[in-house]
C-alpha cells in the first residue's frame, strides 16, 4: 500500500496550490486528477487584483493574500523551474465623471489603498478611448494557469504521487485517523479539491455550492501594446505580441462548459466602450467557477468524518486567495490553528 500524509481529489489551482504548500512543508501528497472534468482553472485569465473597483476598497485581507500569492508564485517558479507568474498593473479605466470623483474621493479618505491617487491621462489614445482618466492599482499581478497547473503535474509525476484517473468516492475508506483509496492507497487525511464538481459527490453534497459558469476570449487587438490589466466592465490580460484575454462572464447555476454567442456579443459589446483599435477574436472558452453564497472560499473539516477536509469555493479569486488560505488549511489540520471564520465551512454547518 503507497502511503502519504495528504490525499488530494481534484488539481485544479485549489489542488495544484495546496499539493505545492503541503510538499514545501515537508508533508507526503498524493493527488488523483482527471482534468478534462472541470476546465474552470485552465481557462481562468489568472488575475489577482487587491482592490474591489465597485466599493472603492482592498478586497478582503487584501494585505495580507495579495503579497503573500505575489512571494508563493516567485517561490513556486524557482521550485518548477518554470515561468507562469508576472507583477503587473491593474488599469481602472473610468467611466465617467462619477467615477472619477469616487475614485479620487477614496484615495482622498483612505490610506493604505492599493488603488493610486495620480490619474493617468490617455496614455495610448491611438487604441485606448479614456477621456475620464485611468485610475492605476498597485500590488496586482497574474499567472499563466495552464503553464502553473502543468509544471505542477510534471512535478508530482517524477514524485509519484499523481494519479490521472478520476476519482471514485465510493472506493474511499474512511476510519477516524485516516483513509484508505482503492486498497492502493493511504493517507492521513484525504481533501476534496474538484471544485464545483464535490456538488456532484454523495460525501461533499452538502456544501453550499453555486456553479458560477463564465467565458472568456482570446484576442488580437492591432496596434494595443501595454503590460498592465485593462479593465472597464470587461477586463484585457495581455499576453504579448497584441495577444489579449478579455473576460469574463458569470452566469448562476449552468454547469455546462460550451461557449456561446450571447457571452461573446457581451464581451465585445463592453471592450466597444473603451477600446478603439481593431479586434480579431481567435478562440473562446468557458468554465464553471465553484462560488459560494456568500462569496467566501470553503475551507475546513468535515462535519462527520474529522479524516476529510475540503479545500474549495474559490468562487473568481483562486489565484489571489489560494496561497495563503492554503497556509492556513495546513495549520488548521496539522496544529488544531483556528480558520478565519469567514472561510471556515462551519459557518454553514454548526447549528
Ligand atoms: C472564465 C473564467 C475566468 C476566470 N478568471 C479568473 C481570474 O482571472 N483569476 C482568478 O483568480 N480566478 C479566475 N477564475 C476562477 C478560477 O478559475 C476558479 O476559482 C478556480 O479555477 C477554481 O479552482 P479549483 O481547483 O477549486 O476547481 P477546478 O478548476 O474546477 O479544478 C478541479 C479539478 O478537479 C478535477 N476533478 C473534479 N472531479 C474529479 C474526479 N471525480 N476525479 C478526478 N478529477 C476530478 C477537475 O477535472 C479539475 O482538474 C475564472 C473562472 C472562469 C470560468
Amino acid at each position: 500500500m503507497q502511503r502519504a500524509d495528504y490525499l488530494i481529489a481534484g488539481q485544479g489551482l485549489s489542488g495544484s496550490i495546496l499539493a505545492l504548500t503541503l510538499l514545501e512543508a515537508g508533508k507526503t501528497v498524493h493527488v488523483i486528477d482527471r482534468p478534462e472534468l472541470s476546465a474552470s482553472s485552465r481557462v481562468a485569465a489568472g488575475i489577482y487584483n487587491p482592490f474591489n473597483f465597485r466599493r472603492m476598497v482592498n478586497t478582503w485581507e487584501a494585505e495580507t493574500v495579495a503579497p503573500f500569492a505575489t512571494a508563493f508564485y516567485r517561490r513556486a517558479e524557482q521550485t518548477l523551474g518554470a515561468s507562469f507568474h508576472q507583477s503587473r498593473p491593474v488599469w481602472k479605466i473610468l467611466a465617467d465623471a462619477g467615477e472619477r470623483a469616487l475614485w479620487q474621493k477614496a484615495c482622498a479618505e483612505r490610506t493604505g489603498l492599493f488603488a493610486q491617487p495620480e490619474l493617468l491621462e490617455s496614455p495610448q489614445p491611438q487604441a485606448l478611448y479614456t477621456p475620464h482618466g485611468i485610475g492605476v492599482v498597485n500590488g496586482s499581478g497574474s499567472i499563466d494557469t495552464v503553464a502553473f497547473i502543468t509544471a505542477v503535474k510534471q512535478l508530482l509525476r517524477q514524485k509519484g504521487a499523481l494519479t490521472e484517473a478520476v476519482f471514485d468516492e465510493t472506493r474511499l475508506r474512511i476510519h477516524p485517523d485516516g483513509v484508505e483509496y482503492n486498497g492502493q492507497l493511504a493517507a492521513r487525511r484525504f481533501v476534496n479539491c474538484q471544485g464545483h464538481l464535490a456538488a456532484q459527490t454523495a460525501l461533499f453534497a452538502f456544501l453550499p455550492l453555486r456553479p458560477m459558469k463564465g467565458e472568456v476570449l482570446h484576442l488580437h487587438i492591432a496596434g494595443l501594446t501595454t503590460d498592465a490589466v485593462l479593465n472597464r466592465g470587461a477586463y484585457l490580460l495581455p499576453l504579448g505580441n497584441q495577444q489579449f484575454i478579455c473576460g469574463a462572464t458569470y452566469e448562476a447555476g449552468q454547469t455546462t462548459e460550451t461557449t456561446t454567442e450571447t457571452a461573446r456579443t457581451e464581451m465585445l459589446g463592453k471592450l466597444a466602450k473603451f477600446i478603439t483599435a481593431p479586434i480579431t477574436v481567435n478562440a473562446q472558452f468557458a468554465g464553471v467557477r465553484p462560488a459560494v453564497k456568500d462569496r467566501r472560499p470553503l475551507l475546513g473539516v468535515h462535519p462527520q468524518h474529522g479524516a476529510l477536509a475540503v479545500f474549495n469555493g474559490m468562487g473568481s479569486k483562486a489565484a489571489m486567495l489560494a496561497p495563503w488560505l492554503a497556509t492556513q488549511l495546513l495549520a488548521h489540520l496539522e496544529n488544531n490553528t483556528p480558520l478565519p471564520a469567514e472561510v471556515n465551512l462551519n459557518r454553514f454547518t454548526r447549528n
